[in-house]
């Protein structure tokens, strides 16, 4: 009975498998992750390994990707080309090496180590030096023949360096992270598919009838194989790849041999982190026993040699339902939309929502409530939804539409011309944007209130202990026990952080009060130049901008901020609080010790009293005459008589820039 049902699951396995290789290997536009595509394989592959009478010739278990596209002339390979056998965890990379061992004793065996490139198998055929034939690796046995766009990948040699009479070559064409990005932007402005990864765009781009539409892909392409050769001398995988080198091929430089099995995986494990550094993206490592010899020794199933395996890093992409779209008000008002997911792992972790950006991005993505979505994270990136399936929306779903009321406070909603963001125009009394700025206010880059988080700042605002920022530092203990489980340590613990907080420095201050385009840096940069908030508040449009790195619309955030009575109101609140209001002078270096420095002509880069500060500054001094005890005379355009009395004296003239370097 058990055996009558394993049967039937293995048909209807068959079938889905099926079904997703022509999604995936014809169409280049998969509906599930490749793990879920992985689990349903590793179903099939179990009930038949329990009941080997069960396999058929035409299981997607026997086979290797899907037949040629009729579009396209297809092409016997003159020796097949495999897929690899996978191992998912150190245990099934042992069971391997166990596997080799029972036919190659182990003193004898080396292996090269090298990273499985996300891209597409090709194969080349070469004949006496010279470019023939570019084919897919279809099933295994026919590809396609796309020779007219092998052509356009720029690397791939036409003419070897190093000539042979035959030449089968195996490789893989790919897609860099960075061209994938600008290859789906371009496709969403056309408000065509998005394609799902590298790999599929890149097997996509390979398999275009128009080698014009290839050549725009801008695809690469790297070799590690061969096939059927005649005179080429390589015994190993090693030489072979040497070979590949001097005939002028891409290979990869990353590729290692590794003596002993502990090599093999700390190989493993070392580019399991370095891997988000690539310009492109792997998916795993490939180990080859390295003697050609003991390949042939080892052999092959009808699916891949048993010689190679492919170890895979947990899967990065995922396919969950996108359930929800719904929006959060930020700080400075902003609406940000956010994909609610249904749970699902991805990279280790459990993902559940991921930002949408905004508007602009959910209509480029035409993402909706209710698709099913691909969902990334890779290294310590954010997770993003990287595209709607579309082939699995059933029925026509809502195009989602930014709403035009603050979803906290309902007040309107304003989006400024040639700005992507929405925003609540509620300033004062969206609640959102309150809490927003109170997090931001204490959190640990602005004024680091240690214990004064998320929970805590929505419950103050709740029980109406605070409205804005300066509130802060008018509570009293007291005022503290009204806190959830706040008991005498926990309110100590808290006041004293408040108190201690107010003697942070102003550029932290700066960026507490979420002056919009005053990053930290910025702020940092501010208070350095003015060294108090008052004399911030005081400068103007002009005298901003006349400092570099600051350019208009940060000077016109800056006079705007304090401008506005709110923000007035609260910075006299919090200076009446003994907060402090200044940036710590750093003692310069004392740069020119002693000397005695004059001043003369106009002035490019500095004002006058700017420079006699900055010489005061590093430890010198200014004077308006030159004498015989005078070192420099820093000289601008028109020089008067100065110049000419420093010129008699020998006195030494520099330029601006020189004084410049000389303070550096
Ligand atoms: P594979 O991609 O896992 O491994 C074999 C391929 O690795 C080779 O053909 C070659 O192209 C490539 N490769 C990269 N670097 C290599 C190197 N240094 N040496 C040798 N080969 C190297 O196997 P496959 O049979 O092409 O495809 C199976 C994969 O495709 C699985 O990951 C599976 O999840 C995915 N898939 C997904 C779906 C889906 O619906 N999501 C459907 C079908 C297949």
């Amino acid at each position: 009975m058990e055996k009558e049902q394993l049967k039937k699951r293995a048909e209807e396995l068959r079938e889905k498998i099926n079904y997703h290789n022509y999604r995936y290997y014809v169409l280049d536009s998969p509906e599930l992750s490749d793990a879920q595509y992985d689990g349903l394989v590793r179903e099939l592959v179990s009930i038949e390994t329990k009941y080997p009478d069960l396999v058929t010739p035409d299981s997607p278990t026997q086979r290797v990707g899907a037949a040629p596209a009729e579009a396209f002339k297809s092409y016997e390979h003159r020796q097949e080309m495999f897929s690899l056998q996978d191992a998912f965890s150190t245990e099934e990379l042992l069971a391997f090496f166990d596997r080799v061992k029972k036919v190659i004793p182990a003193n004898q065996l080396d292996y090269v180590c090298e990273l499985k490139l996300d891209g597409t198998a090709i194969s080349l055929t070469y004949e006496n030096g010279r470019f023939i034939r570019g084919v897919t690796r279809g099933d295994g046995k026919r590809g396609e023949d796309i020779t007219s766009n092998i052509k356009t990948i720029a690397s791939i040699p036409m003419k070897l360096r190093v000539s042979v009479p035959f030449l089968e070559v195996r490789g893989e064409a790919y897609i860099t992270k960075d061209q994938f990005k600008a290859i789906n932007k371009a496709r969403s402005d056309k408000g065509e598919t998005l394609f799902a990864n590298p790999r599929n765009a890149a097997a996509g781009s390979l398999r275009q009838l128009d080698p014009r539409v290839t050549a725009s892909r801008k695809l690469d392409a790297l070799f590690y194989g061969i096939g059927y050769a005649e005179g080429v001398k390589a015994k190993s995988q090693w030489d072979f790849v040497m070979f590949l080198k001097e005939a002028g091929f891409k290979t990869s430089y990353q590729a290692s041999l590794a003596d002993t099995e502990k090599q093999v995986i700390e190989y493993i494990s070392g580019w399991q982190e370095e891997r988000n550094d690539l310009p492109y993206e792997i998916d795993g490592i490939v180990v080859k026993v390295n003697s050609f010899k003991q390949q042939q020794a080892l052999g092959q199933t009808a699916k891949a040699p048993r010689w190679a395996i492919a170890y895979k890093y947990p899967a990065e992409q995922q396919v969950t339902q996108l359930l929800d779209i719904r929006i959060s008000v930020g700080r400075t008002g902003a609406l940000t939309p956010f994909a609610v997911l249904e749970p699902v792992k991805v990279a280790g972790s459990t993902i559940s929502k991921a930002t949408l950006h905004n508007e602009d991005e959910v209509h480029r993505k035409d993402v909706r409530a209710g698709d099913y979505v691909i969902i990334q994270k890779a290294g310590d990136v954010i997770p993003e939804v990287v595209a709607p399936i579309v082939s699995r929306r059933q029925k026509e779903l809502p195009v989602f539409r930014m709403p035009k009321k603050c979803p906290v406070c309902s007040a309107s909603v304003e989006r400024i011309e040639g700005e992507a963001v929405a925003r609540c125009t509620n300033i004062l009394g969206c609640p959102a944007q309150q809490f927003a700025e109170i997090v931001h206010f204490a959190s640990r880059n602005a004024m680091d209130i240690e214990g004064l988080g998320e929970a805590i700042a929505a419950e103050m605002l709740e029980k109406n202990m605070i409205k804005n920022v300066s509130d802060i530092f008018y509570l009293k203990k007291d005022d503290l026990y009204q806190l959830t489980n706040f008991k005498d340590k926990a309110v100590s613990n808290l006041y004293i952080s408040i108190q201690k907080s107010k003697g942070q420095p102003l550029h932290r201050l700066l960026f507490a009060l979420g002056v919009r385009h005053v990053g930290s840096e910025v702020a940092d940069i501010l208070a350095k130049h003015f060294f108090s908030l008052d004399k911030l508040a005081e400068a103007t449009e002009e005298q901003l901008t006349e400092i570099p790195t600051i350019g208009p619309r940060i000077a016109i955030s800056v006079v705007d901020f304090f401008a506005e009575k709110r923000n007035v109101e609260i910075i006299n609140r919090l200076e009446e609080a003994g907060v402090n209001f200044e940036e710590p002078q750093e003692l310069a270096p004392a740069k020119l010790d002693g000397l005695m420095i004059v001043v003369t002509g106009k002035l490019e880069h500095f004002k006058r009293d700017e420079i006699e500060s900055l010489i005061k500054k590093y430890g010198g001094h200014s004077s308006s005459s030159v004498s015989s005890n005078t070192d420099y005379v820093v000289a601008g355009a028109d020089p008067g008589s100065k110049y000419d009395k420093a010129l008699e004296l020998g006195v030494k003239i520099i330029t601006e820039e020189e004084f410049e370097r000389m303070i550096k």
